[in-house]
């Protein structure tokens, strides 16, 4: 599989029970339950050992620096919980598992704690996912404490899915901040490619941005591009999407059409933008001249999949 096909996780792999976990009771019934497995977070990583997630059981993991919230159930019946734990000690980003209690054991070198873009192409797909939607939701309840209407604490309900305030009894949930990716092809049906003026200079990707209020996703498509690169889009396509919760995106992306030859950067955020025929890519990838988004994201299945294959990299690169 390859472009949009290859996007990770066009099928979800656990079961969020999104009407089991609004049960009075629910989460507190799993905290101590021998078939719940926790997944710790800690400044945005958890705890890998040999490219899987080591899951923490026998009740809650302390000390929790938020809410408990449920993910859901595995496919092989197992109960999810996500809880952020507190970080007073940065000399232990090494710690080995014997000082986490409830760390499940295992051969091989000791834990670490690893961020997803670290880890999470390494990870089993299902993990990967678990992953992503225990700091989605986490990173929601980190910056989500108060009552946007009056400022009061708000509490947490649904198995960490609702937070309510006590005052004003308003609810609140989980939010998700769209934006647009998106490969522009030319008439040519060359694909332009920007690099953004906050990275190293021969990384290039598709152009990207944050919808705005009252604007649909095909509007925002046409004015970022315009905006970024001077370009006008006459036709966009969805192609798919990809949750992105750094700290709280999705980027949905999209493949447009531009009749212009010429892509002007505004030199804020896009610093170079440059035509690329799929022969003149892969030679400037394959060399080293230009560096291309991980396979994991959703940047390079939009570049592959107008490329219509892999597109092969140098084997000494680094990932990033
Ligand atoms: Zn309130």
């Amino acid at each position: 599989m390859t472009g949009m096909d290859a996007l990770p996780w066009q099928l979800a792999a656990i079961d969020r029970g999104s009407e089991r976990r609004l049960q009075t009771g629910f989460l507190e019934s799993l905290v101590n339950s021998p078939n719940t497995k926790y997944l710790a977070v800690r400044d945005g990583k958890t705890l890998v050992r040999d490219r899987q997630i080591v899951f923490l059981r026998d009740g809650l993991p302390a000390p929790a620096a938020g809410p408990v919230v449920y993910l859901g159930r595995s496919e092989d019946g197992t109960e999810l919980l996500a809880v952020e734990l507190v970080h007073d000690d940065p000399a232990d980003d090494d710690l080995a598992d014997e000082r986490l209690p409830g760390a499940e054991p295992g051969p091989g070198e000791s834990a670490r704690w690893l961020g997803f873009r670290s880890i999470g192409m390494e990870l089993p797909q299902a993990q990967a996912q678990y992953f992503i939607e225990a700091l989605a939701i986490l990173n929601w309840h980190r910056v989500h404490r108060h009552c946007p209407r009056c400022g009061t604490a708000t509490t947490v309900e649904a198995s960490g899915w609702v937070r309510r305030c006590p005052v004003d009894n308003s609810e609140h949930y989980p939010r998700t901040d769209p934006a647009i990716i998106v490969a522009v092809l030319g008439a040519d049906d060359r694909l332009l490619l920007g690099n953004g003026a906050t990275w190293e200079p021969n990384r290039f990707s598709t152009l990207a941005g944050f919808v705005e209020p009252g604007e649909s996703l095909e509007q925002a498509v046409v004015r970022e591009i315009r905006e970024e690169v001077g370009v006008r889009i006459h036709r966009v396509s969805y192609a798919g999407s990809q949750a992105w919760p750094f700290p709280a995106s999705l980027m949905v992306g999209y493949t447009a059409w531009t009749e212009d030859a010429e892509a002007t950067p505004d030199g804020a955020e896009v610093a170079r933008a440059r035509w690329f025929s799929r022969a003149e890519l892969q030679a400037a990838v394959l060399s080293g001249e230009v560096i291309i988004s991980h396979r994991m994201s959703i940047a390079r299945a939009l570049i592959e999949d107008w490329y219509g294959g892999l597109i092969e990299e140098p084997t000494s690169r680094a990932d990033v």
